[in-house]
């Protein structure tokens, strides 16, 4: 009687650590989904917004610029455009996404210089080699225009 009630303690321990990274794994998917989902249902409701007020029959393509440090996936948002925009005059619109640089500013000598994002260590000023930099752009979002028939 006691050795599979060990065997089960020993089981339980042993599943305990996996269970825990898939929990940990599944909120972190549903994190990005609600992320793409909710940033997908503003791009929507503001384009209809604007469509509707300017009396538009179909919106063709919506141009979107992204800043290179927003973890936005492309992919995810048209996903989610395409299944939210059913039945409305934005159904079947292309999403254009413009990637905008990251581009900080050194705050002793005001040199804006751009950062790739594949550059690894800390970020100094192209110009001076000072520490201290603020970002200019990189995390913006925005909907540049519509087009319409
Ligand atoms: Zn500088």
């Amino acid at each position: 009687m006691s050795i599979p009630k060990k065997n089960n303690d020993m089981r339980c321990f042993h599943l305990f650590p996996a269970v825990f990274l898939i929990a940990i794994l599944k909120g972190c998917l549903y994190n990005q989904i609600m992320h793409e989902l909710s940033v997908t249902e503003s791009i929507l409701s503001i384009v209809i917004k604007h469509a509707e007020k300017n009396h538009v029959e179909k919106v063709v393509t919506i141009h979107l610029k992204i800043g290179e440090l927003t973890d936005l996936v492309d992919e995810y948002i048209q996903h989610y455009f395409d299944y939210l925009s059913m039945g409305t005059i934005a159904e079947g619109a292309v999403l254009n996404m413009e990637r905008s640089p990251v581009v900080f500013q050194c705050t002793d000598c005001k040199t804006t210089f751009q950062v790739s994002l594949k550059g690894s260590g800390k970020i100094v000023c192209s110009q001076c080699g000072g520490a201290k930099v603020a970002i200019v752009s990189g995390r913006e979002f925005h909907i540049k225009h519509i087009e319409v028939i």
